[in-house]
């Protein structure tokens, strides 16, 4: 009974859950995968599921897909565009959204499974597909590899994992090393004065201190970094006060700093700091600023020479030109936590979901930014196929490069 996959994905879709509330989307995954015939843990790293297809000597190959939506209100227009209401950590009703994809990577897994299932005589070891939560919180991962999921699991020998993105359908885009960035997300907290808004000289104004932190923190990149490196400083969100005639106590500022490596997370974080105690300094405040890094994720790296065994299966399968280089992404991930937990190698791959069409019209109006919405945006929209078949091949044939042949 073979799973009708555009229905799957369009499901999916319709109803996104946001990180760690993934249960709805688990109960589909776990329900295909009884479909199947496959055994599977659920509840693993709180909502994530996990499954393997045992056939015999040979090489264990993980496969992983993350399933989680996020706060976005969609904007497509599609048909099938989500409407979804969620209530976020803080407890917030929010709208919910599959701006990202994971829905994809959802129906990709499942289609390569019952692919790999139906082929079972043409190879031979054993697959291991993790459906994780919570990517977006850059926390599924590791709550997965606490509650034991390579213990409970055959360890694998290699990690794989795909992501959607804005490239033509058809389309896959791989590097060698450094894919993805790593990152942190910090919050700063400036401690000022508060007192009456008719009476600035009584107090120390965080609002004033926090815009000049937010301008200064931008002269890391454009200043302080060698333009030749990657770095990324985003304040993506300052909050201070309740009312116009308040000067308050404080100001909280949260930010996303991105980087290719060790050594230049050690330098921007030292800049970061350096520049918040200056800012609040020059402020007159009475109280060191707190600087909290609440969340890290390592750069994602591909092994070279597996990443050079799937470029040459990947060409061999869907011709020659088929895999681009897109550059390292600024973008961050989970899943080499659980390569480098199992100490193996990983390749991280992405597959295009735009109207190739419209691709390389934006391309030749140089309009890419304007027309082609990124993952995370309210217009993120790809096409059904074929994204769809792409994604599952491009699975079924990693797998099946790094299994054994029967
Ligand atoms: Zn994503
Ligand atoms: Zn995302």
């Amino acid at each position: 009974m073979a799973i009708d996959l555009e229905a799957l994905y369009i499901d999916l879709h319709r109803h996104p859950e946001l990180s760690f509330q993934e249960t709805r989307t688990a109960g589909i995954v776990t329900q295909k995968l009884a479909e199947l015939g496959l055994a599977f843990e659920e509840g693993v790293g709180r909502t994530g599921v996990a499954t393997s297809i045992p056939n015999g000597d040979g090489p264990v190959v993980w496969l992983r897909a993350d399933m989680d939506g996020l706060p976005v209100e969609e904007r497509t227009g599609l048909a099938y565009a989500s409407t979804a209401r969620g209530v976020d950590p803080a407890g917030q009703d929010v709208p919910v959204m599959h701006a990202c994809g994971h829905d994809m990577h959802v129906t990709a897994l499942l289609g390569a499974l019952e692919r790999l299932v139906a082929t079972k005589d043409e190879w031979s070891g054993t697959v291991v597909a993790v459906f994780q939560p919570a990517e977006e919180y850059g926390a599924g991962a590791q709550a997965m590899i606490a509650d034991g999921v390579l213990d409970r699991f055959p360890k694998p020998d290699i990690v794989l994992g795909q992501h959607l993105t804005p490239l033509p359908a058809g389309t896959i885009g791989v590097r060698s090393g450094t894919q993805m960035a790593a990152s942190d997300g910090i919050t700063v907290t400036l401690h000022g004065r508060g007192g009456h808004g008719s009476r600035p000289h009584a107090t120390i104004d965080p609002v004033v201190m926090a815009a000049a932190t937010v301008m200064r923190l931008q002269t890391i990149v454009s200043r302080e970094v060698d333009p030749r490196d990657v770095a990324v400083v985003t304040v993506g969100s300052i909050h201070a006060g309740l009312k116009n005639n308040i000067i308050p106590a404080e100001a909280k500022l949260e930010l996303s700093l991105r980087y290719p490596d060790e050594v230049a997370r050690a330098r921007v974080l030292e800049k970061v700091e350096r520049i918040v105690r200056a800012e609040a300094a020059a402020s007159g405040a009475e109280q060191h600023p707190e600087i909290v890094v609440d969340h890290s994720l390592p750069p994602t790296i591909n092994d070279i020479d597996a990443t050079a065994r799937l470029t040459t299966a990947f060409d061999a399968a869907f011709g020659a030109g088929t895999v681009v280089d897109p550059g390292m992404f600024t973008g961050s991930e989970d899943v080499s936590w659980f390569a480098r937990e199992a100490g193996v190698p990983l390749v991280y791959w992405f597959w295009g979901g735009v109207d190739p069409q419209k691709f390389a019209d934006a391309i030749a109006g140089g309009t890419i930014e304007r027309d082609i919405p990124t993952n995370h945006s309210p217009f993120f929209a790809p096409v059904l196929h074929p994204t769809i078949e792409r994604g599952v091949d491009t699975l079924v044939v990693a797998a099946r490069e790094f299994l054994a042949a029967s």
